[in-house]
């Protein structure tokens, strides 16, 4: 069989060697954290994500490369391109990077996003600020993630801190007009070297302090909407020769508007409930387009909430398991819990996640109320 090269070996990285190695496939990662939840399914090279050398042995090592976050260098991407086998290549990480790239190249795809300037200086700030009325979204171009390199700015008097925080990321800056949206979604697409094209159902996302804490399918919106956001992810796919996954996160407006607010080139949390709902999961239809493979079916097999398990809900989980058990049961839901296998259960660091399968998803939030581990 042939060996998959990831770069990142985080939980990602371990649940596409999961559904890899059960389709006769062997994984190398690279990860500079030893032990890390992919390194513990497969072999590791431990190491920075820059070190060249290791990113060579890496190559050596594996008859495909791809990656499992978006802060991969892409010079060692494009590097790796002479080395190995990098289907995804490196124009797709160097878009994604940078949230003014992302965005171009989403409007040159015919998708639109919320109206946004780049910000030199504080004077761009406040005349854009005048233009997109308050609040407006201050984002750093780069780095960002779960909230982190934000500031979302209420009053004119907020303009100079905020400008000044963010400035020390070095980075360039990006205001976007704040949108009222109704419900968060995002649709995951798939591509593969071929040019086939699919879809999986759009996600209902509810994001508590900036993270993720619950994705709902089928999201409880119209089926012309859910169409509507497929189609758009895939012109996105096929806009940016996508190879592997994108995800596409959406805001929906109260007038049935949709924004992409911003992309993911690798499988993404909110698409974990197609481990067990859909005929076909997102990490084994990632591994189909990175080797060459037809793309599988995504059908959506039951209605499913993903909940996730921070830090936090470590204890709880793990101390009411019989009473959780108690409440599937009564309740008639499969409650699947994944753990990513991480050891320190930090606050707010993700460790796993819960699939509800259920045949309604009254019944799989009723699961997730009554356990009491998720609070508020
Ligand atoms: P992630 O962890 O998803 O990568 P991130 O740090 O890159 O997060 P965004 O996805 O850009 O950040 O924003 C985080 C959240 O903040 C969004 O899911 C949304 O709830 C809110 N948000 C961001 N931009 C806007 C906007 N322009 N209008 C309204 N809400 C926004
Ligand atoms: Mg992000
Ligand atoms: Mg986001």
């Amino acid at each position: 069989g042939s060996t998959v090269g990831i770069l990142g070996g985080g939980q990602l990285g371990r649940m596409l060697a999961n559904a890899g190695s059960a389709m006769g496939y062997r994984f190398v990662t690279l990860d500079p954290t030893s032990d890390a939840p992919c390194g513990q399914v497969a072999e590791q090279i431990v190491a920075a994500y820059d070190d060249r050398e290791a990113a060579r042995e890496l190559a050596k090592r594996a008859d495909v490369i791809t990656y499992e976050f978006e802060n991969v260098d892409a010079g060692v991407a494009a590097m790796l391109m002479n080395e190995s086998y990098v289907p995804q290549g490196s124009e797709l990480l160097y878009t994604t990077q940078h949230r003014l790239r992302e965005k171009r190249a989403i409007e040159a795809a015919g998708v639109q996003v919320a109206p946004y300037a780049e910000i030199r200086n504080v004077e761009e700030l406040r005349e854009a600020v005048r233009r997109f009325g308050l609040p407006s979204v201050l984002k750093t171009a780069t780095g960002g993630y779960d909230g982190k390199g934000q500031w979302v700015i209420r009053s004119e008097a907020e303009i100079e801190e905020a400008y000044e925080t963010l400035s020390r990321a070095r980075t360039e800056l990006v205001l976007e007009q704040f949108i009222r949206f109704e419900k968060e979604l995002s649709v995951i697409a798939a591509r593969n070297p071929q040019g086939e094209i699919r879809t999986f159902p759009a996600a209902e996302n509810i994001h508590v302090d900036n993270i993720l804490h619950l994705s709902i399918v089928p999201a409880r919106i119209e089926a012309a909407l859910q169409r509507d956001a497929e189609a758009l992810a895939a012109r996105i796919a096929e806009g940016l020769g996508v190879v592997g996954l994108i995800a596409v996160e959406l805001f929906l407006t109260e007038g049935g508007e949709l924004f992409v607010n911003e992309l993911a080139p690798r499988p993404h949390n909110s698409g974990h409930y197609t481990m067990e709902a859909c005929r076909t999961s997102q990490f084994e239809q990632h591994v189909r387009a990175v080797c060459g493979l037809p793309l599988g079916d995504t059908s959506l097999m039951t209605p499913v909430v993903m909940v996730n398990v921070l830090g936090e809900h470590m204890e709880p989980l793990l101390a009411r398991l019989p009473d959780t058990d108690e409440a599937a049961q009564r309740l008639g839901v499969a409650a699947k819990v994944h753990l990513y296998g991480k050891h320190e259960a930090k606050h707010k660091r993700k460790m796993g996640h819960v699939n509800v399968l259920a045949a309604d998803t009254e019944a799989a939030l009723a699961w997730i109320s009554e356990t009491n581990i998720w609070k508020g």
